[in-house]
């Protein structure tokens, strides 16, 4: 699953295609020729919020990506041999020296500058809590309190998941806050205090930086424990002990979409 520092990481592969010509566009079948109208065009530094990436290009169209569940980049030096079979490729930018593929991410869109400032989806979207970057965090968290306020009785877990709420926490860095922040993800929303929103952050957002840096397992607890093979709190620990007081870890689904949350019922109030 592509939280907000997968696609943060994903930005960062693109690096070697930004400012370059493209040579070839490949794009979904339902855009016809209009991938072709790319050709010639050079890739603007990318943006990012939340899992949403923004590839604006040298014309004035921006296109528009999202991996949901199973989307992946591949980035490297042409010819490149393909991690996937060309069937899954959704997405494809060549320039003189390298070459991007998009596998299975369930948006590929070539948008206008109109079409961009009106795209619902992404108007919609809470802060970022990626934004403003590493050294200069910039996320809105007097809005993300406000947003959150608003989902009342709502269970606090599944509305930090919410895109439209607070944008790029998943799954795993939504457990794993909650955890250090010491908050019982079923807490009705709103009973979550300013405090204890802004230990939430301030646990989180050093932790999703820290997982641009890294791939594959996504490791949330500091260095000095993973020689013990303890690398996260909670998140798929069922029944192990809590790594701060002993107590074993729950397992709990919540509404509306019932993922799994992982809780220390003790260390989470
Ligand atoms: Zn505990």
């Amino acid at each position: 699953m592509a939280e907000g520092h997968a696609v943060i990481r994903w930005a960062r592969r693109l690096a070697p295609l930004v400012g370059e010509p493209l040579v070839h566009v490949q794009m979904p079948k339902r855009w016809g020729e209009r991938p072709q109208t790319l050709v010639g065009q050079r890739l603007l530094p990318p943006r990012t919020h939340g899992k949403h990436l923004l590839l604006p290009l040298s014309g004035g169209e921006t296109l528009h990506c999202h991996g949901a569940q199973y989307g992946s980049w591949q980035v490297g030096e042409r010819p490149m041999e393909l991690r996937k079979e060309p069937k899954h490729v959704r997405l494809r930018l060549d320039t003189a020296d390298h070459e991007a593929v998009f596998y299975h991410g369930p948006t590929v869109e070539l948008l206008t500058p109109d079409e961009l400032a009106a795209h619902e989806r992404l108007n919609r979207l809470g802060p970022d809590i990626m934004a403003g970057g590493e050294g200069s965090p910039d996320f809105d968290r007097a809005e993300a309190v406000h947003r959150i306020r608003q989902r009342g009785e709502d269970p606090i877990k599944p509305v930090l998941l919410d895109q439209r709420v607070v944008a790029g926490i998943g799954n795993i860095y939504a457990s794993e806050g909650l955890f250090l922040a010491r908050v019982d993800p079923r807490r009705p929303a709103a009973s979550v205090t300013e405090a204890e929103l802004d230990a939430l952050w301030d646990a989180t957002i050093p932790m999703m930086w820290d997982g641009t840096t890294r791939y594959g397992r996504t490791e949330t607890t500091p260095r000095e424990m993973w020689d013990e093979g303890h690398t996260r709190w909670v998140y798929q620990r069922k029944n192990k002990p809590c790594h701060v007081c002993g107590t074993p870890i729950e397992l709990v689904r919540l509404p509306p979409y019932e993922r799994a949350t992982y809780l220390c019922p003790a260390c989470q109030r």
